[in-house]
């Protein structure tokens, strides 16, 4: 493709760019026309196998190699990522429907995992432990882990595969990475610029299938692999727990949400609007951390509401590529009947619609940007994560009791809140069972800070000091000394 220099249409193991065995092919659709960009290996059990073998492989001589030397090659690669940034945004947007000006956003939000744990790398210092016995010496080291499979969703087909690359290949560990099957192209495009950087073969592996249970299954129980990595789904992320089980993989999970929105009666309410419409539309509602439940207090209810919803109906719709776009395609034909059947089951509900509430006329797999009031914790789509550009509101009075609300799912990523009393910030930052709390701010993510989950949001944290450390083990050193 002529303006997508990107664009690859092969798998990549163990240095090769590689069809599958019995050469079947997976098409990649972009979302916002319906239109074949190209097809890619729909590859099965045998050439995960062969990914996982290339990793062991590669691993001997990886994990030998200095911290500075892994270092230097990842700050090619994040060098190379930043002077494709154009392309690589172009490509994110062609095949996933993200507004040009988002995907661009993201490809230096994903380099910037490259970069900082390219420097992360030379800090991975052991201990030295004050003896207990006489005459001896205790020390501890760090090394890494082994071969990773390192398994991704659509959502972010370029930053939730850096995120966890980064930080393996800095510790030394190899990786097989699974990409969503809408998004391929992105993770192919991530591999071809790491080659041309110089990492060498085998270090990094794509396969990409069509067939994710088959392909999980090699990549989650084959006992050359020594952790799973995965970013997807709750009921995903269990499944794979179980059959990480029988090997006693280490594992992280970044998993499903269902965020709270809280706007108290203290908040600077055109600040709340813009950090509400940031968490809930930004690509197309389809993000883990975006805000899925909207707690208004009585006393700014309508003040609020009357900013929001004029601010939501101002969004434009359209496709990624043209000019001025904010919201993009939902990803599949299967996500726009989601976020659909939670509309019109919440309105027979009770729901009140406020604005929106349909397919939209831009195109089949658009969604209109859409309000809810009046919704109830009674309601299906309380407790489900929406994944589409729909907010769903609720009010409130107290804060006890929205916190218990809040706190009322399974889930536990990202919660928010709004309010400018600093009693009330330490209380509910404390309260809210979740791994990230945005304070006066929808936009949380940054590669210096932990990301991560609670209770079925997973477990493990990427990004910052604490993301290098899933991929290392720590070894103790006890010596008898003279
Ligand atoms: P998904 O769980 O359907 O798929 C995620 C990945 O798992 C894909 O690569 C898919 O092919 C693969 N997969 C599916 N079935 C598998 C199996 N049986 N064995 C092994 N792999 C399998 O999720 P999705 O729809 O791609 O992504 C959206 C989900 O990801 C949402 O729940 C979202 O909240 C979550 N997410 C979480 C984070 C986070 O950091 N916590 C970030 C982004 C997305």
């Amino acid at each position: 493709m002529e303006d997508l220099p990107l664009v690859l249409s092969h798998a990549y193991i163990n240095g090769q760019w590689v069809a599958a065995d019995n050469g079947a092919t997976l098409p990649v659709i972009n979302p916002a026309n319906g239109v074949l960009i190209t097809e890619v290996p729909d590859m099965g059990a045998s050439e995960a196998q062969a990914a996982v073998v290339a990793a062991d492989k590669a691993l001997q001589g990886w994990r030998k190699t200095t911290a500075k030397h892994r270092a230097n090659l990842l700050k090619a690669w994040f060098g190379l990522i930043v002077e494709h940034a154009d392309e690589l945004a172009k490509l994110l947007t062609t095949e996933q429907g993200k507004p040009y000006k988002e995907a661009y956003g993201e490809v230096m939000y994903g380099a910037s995992f490259i970069e900082w744990f390219a420097e992360e790398a030379k800090r991975t210092y052991g201990d030295h432990i004050p003896a207990a016995m006489p005459g001896n010496r205790y020390l501890t080291i760090k090394q890494p882990v082994g071969v990773v499979t390192a398994i991704t969703p659509w959502n972010f087909p370029v930053a939730m595969i850096t995120r966890k690359v980064g930080p393996a290949l800095a510790a030394g560990c190899t990786v097989v990475v699974k990409p969503g099957e809408d998004t391929p192209l992105c993770a192919l495009a991530m591999a071809k610029l790491a080659e041309q950087a110089g990492i060498p073969a085998g270090v990094i592996n794509v396969v990409t299938t069509a067939r994710p249970a088959e392909v999980g299954e090699v990549l989650c129980t084959h006992p050359l692999v020594r952790k799973v990595s995965f970013t997807g789904s709750t009921p995903v992320g269990k499944h794979i727990l179980r059959q990480a089980a029988d090997t006693v993989k280490k594992v992280s999970m970044e998993l499903g949400g269902n965020a709270p929105f809280i706007v108290f009666e203290d908040a600077d309410l055109d600040k709340a609007v813009q950090g509400a419409l940031v968490s809930k539309y930004r690509n197309a509602g389809q993000t883990c951390v975006c805000t899925n439940r909207l707690y208004i207090h009585d006393a700014v209810y309508d003040q609020f509401m009357a900013r929001y919803i004029e601010a939501v109906a101002a969004l434009k719709l359209g496709d990624g590529l043209a000019d001025g776009t904010e919201i993009g395609p939902l990803i599949n034909a299967r996500a726009v009947a989601k976020v659909d059947t939670l509309v019109t089951e919440a309105i027979s509900q009770g729901a009140n619609l406020v604005l929106g509430g349909q397919i939209a006329d831009v195109g089949e797999q658009f969604y209109q940007p859409t309000i809810l009031s009046d919704v109830t914790e009674q309601m299906n789509i309380a407790h489900q994560e929406l994944f589409g550009p729909v907010t769903t509101v609720f009010r409130f009075n107290d804060e006890e009791d929205v916190i218990l609300r809040a706190n009322d799912t399974p889930y536990g990523l990202a919660a928010y809140f709004y309010s400018r009393d600093n009693s009330r910030i330490w209380r509910v930052s404390e309260a809210l069972e979740y791994g990230i709390i945005g304070i006066n701010e929808g936009i949380i993510s940054t590669e210096v800070a932990p990301f991560g989950g609670v209770k079925e949001s997973g477990c493990g944290r990427e990004g910052s000091k604490y993301g290098i450390e899933d991929y290392l083990e720590i070894k103790y050193l006890c010596l008898g000394v003279d």
